[in-house]
């Protein structure tokens, strides 16, 4: 019994006949946790109400954009007023101009930025973009860091001594994926022995920041430090993909809290305030190789909208506030103390990594230095927790691997309800 509803059931069997796997983006299909998804009927705030009436607090918010909440007015008015007067034009709109001020002024690293659609099309644009101006095709990757599905981004990890990869997707040519090493993250000395044999190749470097596609990990002392120093020793520029970090962690993400200054960062997820929308920023070096004035071509026929514009910007506007970040922060060390209180007293092996409103929990004692360790948790028990707090109205992320959101519109009474609810789980598993 998996407490899905009928209507739910329904609609899905009818979407599995029209919808590859009956969705649009894999991980909403639920089979890593061996089920079936739910269709949501309206969301507001911290809670999602499905097709059947069942409401849920919810700690996924669309997977990172809706930093305040579901539906927030300063968003959903910002839509319908400039919706009034068109949603896409294709010739420069005022909106672009402050969305790229803003980025520039809060991600010092940033000098200039090109919007496109998602964040997939923002670390594709990057990654040529870096070719482009080294005039070299490696490009270092990390095991377990997402960059959303281009050809050379969805590289696994070669086999044995070859660190150049494999294609991590039926229709990615090997050709491709050789063009992309993939090393351990938190590992120098995997990252020292691959800049002494090949860095004068090396394009660039992306990694995610602070990694949350495979469990939520936080870089090592000193990790990143040496990755911005090889870098720069050897030519190869450093991309830093805050799609899911980028303005959720602070105005600066990731960059600002370690003090980093990449040359290209990546965005997505919240900057759009849950319309699609990326964007790429960097160097005025670099970015200036764009077309139109430079020969790496790179365009898109919605990239700028002014509805994806002024929502983001509403947004953004929003967290700049003494409200914003330092309520984030607040929040989110109130569910973790409430969480390690519950679960040391429930002699419960596990290991919490959370950083403002970014959280995962570890079903495991392993210190968590990458994807490896992510795998080696208690798969079993997070599959049993996740359907015993579903059926109890608290949505988690349907996979071991995904990082839990808190937004604005959380309460200190919706965190504190949902502890109750994983005491009473944790107690029946
Ligand atoms: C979500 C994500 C992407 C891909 O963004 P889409 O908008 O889904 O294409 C890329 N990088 C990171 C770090 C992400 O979290």
């Amino acid at each position: 019994m998996d407490g899905i509803g009928p209507l739910s059931k329904k609609l899905f069997s009818a979407a599995k006949e029209v919808i590859p796997g009956g969705v649009n983006s894999p991980v909403r299909a639920f089979r890593n946790v061996g089920g079936e998804p739910f269709f949501v009927r309206r969301a507001k705030g911290s809670r999602i109400e499905d097709v059947d009436g069942k409401s849920y607090i919810d700690y996924i918010g669309s997977w990172g954009p809706n930093i305040l909440g579901h539906a927030p007015t300063v968003v959903t008015n910002t839509i319908h007023e400039v919706a009034k007067s068109g949603v896409s034009f294709g010739i420069p709109n005022p909106f672009e101009v402050e969305m790229a001020r803003t980025v520039c002024d809060w991600v010092p690293s940033v000098e200039k930025v090109r919007m496109c659609n998602s964040g997939t099309e923002a670390t594709m644009s990057a990654i040529r973009l870096a070719r482009g101006f080294t005039k070299r095709d490696l490009i270092v990757k990390f095991d377990g860091c997402y960059h959303g599905h281009s050809d050379s981004l969805l590289v696994a990890a070669g086999s044995g001594a070859l660190t150049h990869g494999e294609p991590d997707s039926a229709g990615v040519p090997g050709d491709f994926a050789r063009n992309t090493a993939v090393l351990p993250y938190n590992r120098p000395e995997a990252l020292e022995e691959l800049f002494a044999r090949e860095g004068e190749k090396v394009a660039a470097v992306i990694v995610e920041s602070y990694p949350a596609n495979a469990g939520f990990v936080l870089p090592r002392p000193g990790y990143l430090e040496l990755l911005a120093r090889l870098s720069r020793e050897h030519g190869a520029l450093l991309i830093f993909d805050e799609v899911m970090t980028g303005f959720r962690l602070g105005k600066a993400g990731v960059q600002g809290i370690e003090g980093l200054s990449p040359d290209l960062s990546c965005f997505g997820k919240v900057i759009g305030g849950g319309l699609p929308v990326g964007a790429f920023g960097g160097r005025a070096e670099v970015m200036d190789q764009l077309a139109p004035d430079g020969p790496v071509y790179q365009a898109g026929t919605l990239s700028g909208n002014p509805l994806a514009m002024a929502a983001g910007l509403a947004q953004l506007r929003e967290l700049a506030r003494p409200s914003g970040y330092p309520r984030l922060e607040q929040l989110g060390a109130h569910f973790e103390q409430g969480l390690r209180t519950l679960l040391d007293a429930k002699g419960v092996p596990h290991r919490l990594n959370r950083v403002g409103s970014m959280f995962c929990l570890f079903f495991t004692e392993r210190e968590i230095v990458n994807v490896d360790d992510v795998m080696k948790q208690d798969m079993e028990f997070f599959r049993k927790f996740f359907w015993g707090c579903l059926a109890k109205g608290i949505y988690l992320a349907p996979s071991p691997y995904e990082t839990g959101f808190l937004s604005l519109a959380h309460t200190e009474a919706d965190l504190d309800e949902t502890l109750g609810v994983f005491d009473e789980v944790l107690g029946g598993i």
